[in-house]
């Protein structure tokens, strides 16, 4: 074989999954077809979730030390009222204000550090499967792996090629989004990133929303626009300069100077989720499994989760241990969390529509999320925070583990820097129940386990919570963590 794993895109979900592999001793070979990195950026930020997990690798840092700043909330279709972060008990309540390029150098770092390099000029073009292997054929030539995950993007050619049903809404509503550096501003232009900007809207329902995203002054602005009733055909044609330019001084003033487009590109309200996240040996994470409006800016977050789910799961079974049915959990824990990522966008959509019946909606919403319940519950969803999974026991377990300071100095976070499940107990003698386990499972005696009514908890390599006292150890460190 290749390798044990092709990670098919070095996108977000790419790099992370490809991290958490070789983080875990896999083989890995992560191809594109792109012919390098190339800078474009999408996504601006980090929910607080996905801040928790990249902490729980150590890769939070390089991340902070690239954001632009921190926003302390978000929002549900833009409406006045701002949705909180801080109800959750994170220590990253609030958004990581990141280009995508800067998380996905971040990433490709930490993986470089574990001896991964993407293999860029390596579109895959065919796939064949059985029960033993995968073959993919890319750049001409094929290669053989024992497992394969698709985190191509939304036009996954993976996804197709394996026959897998993507069933959703068609786009009815464009926008475009351009990186651009300006000269002289124009009145009305955003003086610091805030996603909320100043957004200028037009009773025809356009809309332009311009805010400085580079580093210190250089110039650099993201605008998002949309033009009334523009339908596009080809999504991925080159967005025309000049268009631009037009909107930018129709929107900010002629005085406005453009001195240059960086790039462009479109997105749709087009909402799709993948039917299977499972096919066989092959798997789908990411954009090529779920697409959406970028309300809320939940895609890269939830790709780069989707990849934390699966990569300890694949690397469990790449080094023998994996219990019966481990992998299985992968979709019947991440497709639930895309579906509901496509619900919470679809009543944006609806929320943000024109019309009296809207404006009505639009108004009682507003007052709705002003009840601390409400605001909270969104918040949660958006945020990534209030994801909880079925895996069988009372709160908490299924969610995840809030970070908590140890007397040592450290914090229980740093406890999974190694991708291994954490004990963390206050009786010795579950220590030594835990020992058969490891490597795959760190126990560690805390004084206390601050937040939690237990004397221990059993933590995924995910940061999940997957036992408390109340049945035998034993038993939970078999279920999730093999025969020893
Ligand atoms: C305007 C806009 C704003 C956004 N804002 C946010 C935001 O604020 N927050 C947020 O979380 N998300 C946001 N998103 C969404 C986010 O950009 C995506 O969800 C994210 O890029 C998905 O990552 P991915 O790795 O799954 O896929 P991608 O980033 O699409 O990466 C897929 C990779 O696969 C490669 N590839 C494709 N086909 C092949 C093939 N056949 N062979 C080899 N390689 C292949 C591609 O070259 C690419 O590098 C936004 C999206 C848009 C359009």
């Amino acid at each position: 074989m290749d390798a044990d794993v092709i990670v098919v895109g070095a996108g977000p979900t790419g790099l992370m999954l490809a991290h958490e592999l070789a983080l875990a001793g896999a083989r890995v070979a992560l191809l594109d077809k792109g012919p390098g990195r190339t800078g474009e950026s999408r996504a601006l930020n980090l929910h607080p979730r996905t801040a928790e997990m990249l902490a729980l690798r150590g890769m939070l840092d390089g991340a902070e030390e690239q954001a632009r700043t921190r926003l302390e909330t978000t929002h549900f279709a833009h409406l006045p009222v701002p949705l909180t972060l801080d109800g959750w008990n994170s220590r990253y309540p609030y958004q990581v204000a990141i280009p995508q390029a800067e998380v996905e150098k971040v990433l490709e770092e930490h993986l470089a550090a574990l001896g991964v390099r993407v293999q860029w000029d390596a579109e895959v073009t065919g796939i064949e499967q059985d029960d033993e292997r995968v073959r993919v054929q890319a750049g001409g030539k094929w290669i053989e792996a024992r497992y394969l995950a698709g985190c191509d993007g939304g036009r996954s050619f993976v996804r197709k090629e394996l026959g897998v049903d993507f069933p959703g809404l068609d786009a009815r509503w464009f926008g475009t989004v351009a990186d651009v550096v300006l000269g002289v501003t124009g009145e009305g232009i955003a003086t610091t990133w805030d996603t909320k900007g100043s957004p200028r809207m037009r009773p025809d329902g356009s809309f332009a929303n311009i805010f400085p995203i580079g580093k210190e002054s250089d110039g650099v602005y993201r605008i998002f626009y949309s033009v009334a009733d523009q339908v596009i055909d080809d999504q991925r044609a080159k967005v025309p300069e000049d268009e631009v330019i037009a909107v930018i001084q129709d929107f900010y003033g002629a005085e406005t100077e453009v001195k240059e487009v960086r790039w462009g590109s479109r997105f749709s309200d087009a909402s799709r989720l993948a039917e299977h996240y499972r096919i066989g040996r092959a798997f789908l994470a990411g954009d090529a499994a779920h697409v959406h409006l970028p309300l809320g800016g939940q895609g890269l977050n939830t790709g780069v989760q989707d990849a934390m789910n699966l990569g300890w799961k694949l690397a469990a079974e790449i080094a023998g241990w994996a219990p019966e049915g481990l992998l299985d959990t992968y979709h019947g824990e991440r497709h639930p969390v895309g579906a509901g990522v496509l619900t919470n966008t679809r009543a944006q959509v609806a929320l943000g529509q024109k019309g009296i019946e809207h404006d009505a909606l639009r108004e009682i919403f507003a007052q709705l999320i002003k009840l601390p319940e409400a605001n909270r519950l969104l918040g949660g969803a958006i945020s990534g925070l209030s994801i909880r999974y079925d895996l069988g026991g009372d709160e908490p377990v299924g969610s995840r583990l809030t970070d908590f300071a140890l007397p040592d100095g450290r914090w229980a976070g740093e406890l999974f820097h190694q991708g291994h499940g954490v004990l963390l107990t206050t009786r010795t003698e579950l220590v030594a129940e835990a020992a058969p386990w490891t490597g795959r499972v760190d126990a560690v005696e805390v004084p206390q386990l601050p937040d939690l009514a237990a004397e221990a908890v059993l933590v995924r390599p995910d940061g999940y919570i997957c036992w408390v006292p109340g049945t035998p150890l034993v038993e939970a460190l078999h279920r999730w963590f093999g025969t020893p």
